[in-house]
């Protein structure tokens, strides 16, 4: 026999890459994705294979004892008179509820029955059959996810139960289903499924409260109705607090640009726009100051305007908040070139406090919407 050191002291004369590792095991879904998504019959015992990983053989194996019933010991009666066999032994290591059932069952001929009852007898079927092989059909999911998943729940079936709530997140949930779903993910604690869900009627509110299921909970559970409508009414508060916000935001970004482009201007004369006491020259490019051009306007308005006060025309009155505003954030009025930077300041000193606070308020937000520390031309240090 050769030995293990006689392989790797082969590969490493011969300078050979290690042999590559087996392949992966057949799995029918990573082989035929597509068959993943076509459409099945329901019953139809080949085309249960799809979903399951479990060794073939032992799943065909589960399969052909569940369906021929071989030895059969448990009848389980479903509705409208419908009848399965199973196996005493498989149901009650996959249950711990039917284990308890089928101890407490009488039965004739050493035949144990219980009853599962409220759900389609298909379901039912598609339920004990995952019991024996933990398999399903990918239709028979879509058909009784929510069937499967109150019967995982109440018969403790955790891993039927995760696969339940994982299909419905990714696909199986739709506005018609939601509430239904919703309903019976609070009855199955299923809480991750329950926040998707509400997630969805929050986002979907109005199309969701014209669908049957709402109608139908409305009616059942008034309770839940008025707690869904609340958070509702939250959640839109919310969104509205949330646009407010941006809104203020973006006014601040606005007003920072404004007061960078206003220091650029009168500190650098804009290269682009010219000295503002001439007209601008129309071949060059707009200056990286986004505000510039519109500072620019205001700033040949002021120079020009006749009534240029503070209670003057709309544009003045602009710039008159515009310059006190700078005022406010500059850091050094006296080597300042703004107009007004000086005289501001003095004023400041005179103001009533409740104003004084209110321009502070402004100053800081302003700052802060853009920059930490307000460089290169504004300090918090008036500010704050
Ligand atoms: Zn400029
Ligand atoms: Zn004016
Ligand atoms: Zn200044």
């Amino acid at each position: 026999m050769c030995k293990m050191e006689d392989v790797v002291d082969n590969l490493v004369k011969e300078k050979m890459p290690p042999p590559a590792p087996p392949l992966p095991s057949y799995s029918p879904i990573a082989a035929n994705p597509k068959k993943f998504l076509t459409k099945s019959k329901p019953k139809d015992v080949s085309s249960t294979k799809d979903q399951c990983s479990v060794n073939i053989a032992t799943r065909d194996m589960y399969d052909r004892l569940f369906d021929g019933a071989f030895r059969a010991d448990v009848v389980i009666h479903t509705d409208d008179g419908g009848q399965i066999l199973a196996h005493a032994n498989i149901l009650g290591m996959a249950s711990p509820v039917i284990r308890n059932l089928i101890k407490k069952s009488k039965g004739k001929d050493r035949r144990r029955s219980f009853s599962i009852c409220g759900v389609p007898h298909d379901a039912v079927r598609v339920f004990i059959r995952f019991l024996y092989s933990s398999c399903y059909n990918p239709e028979e999911m879509k058909e009784y996810a929510l069937h499967l998943l109150l019967l995982s729940h109440v018969y403790v079936v955790p891993h039927l139960k995760k696969e339940c709530e994982v299909q419905l997140e990714n696909g199986l949930l739709n506005i018609e289903n939601i509430v239904d779903v919703f309903q019976l993910a609070l009855l199955c604690n299923a809480p991750r499924l329950g926040l998707i869900c509400h997630r969805v009627i929050l986002d979907n509110f109005k199309a969701v409260s014209a669908t049957d299921g709402w109608n139908v909970m409305k009616e059942a559970h008034p309770i839940l109705e008025r707690e869904i409508l609340a958070t509702v009414a939250e959640a839109d508060a919310r969104q509205k607090r949330l646009v407010r916000k941006r809104e203020e935001r973006k006014m601040h970004v606005q007003l920072y640009d404004a007061m960078e482009a206003l220091v650029h201007i009168y500190r650098d004369g804009c290269k682009t726009i010219g000295p503002h006491d001439k007209a601008p020259k129309k071949d060059k490019q707009p200056c990286g100051y986004t505000a510039c051009k519109g500072m620019e306007l205001l700033v040949r308005h002021y120079a020009s305007c006749k009534l240029r006060v503070p209670g003057g025309c709309a544009h003045c009155k602009r710039i008159w908040q515009l310059l006190e505003l700078h005022s406010r954030l500059c850091i050094d009025s006296d080597a300042c070139r703004v107009p007004l930077c000086r005289n501001f300041k003095d004023r400041t000193m005179k103001q009533n406090k409740k104003e004084e606070m209110r321009w502070k308020i402004l100053a800081r937000k302003i700052v802060r919407s853009k920059s930490i520390s307000g460089a290169p031309f504004f300090s918090l240090a008036n500010s704050t």
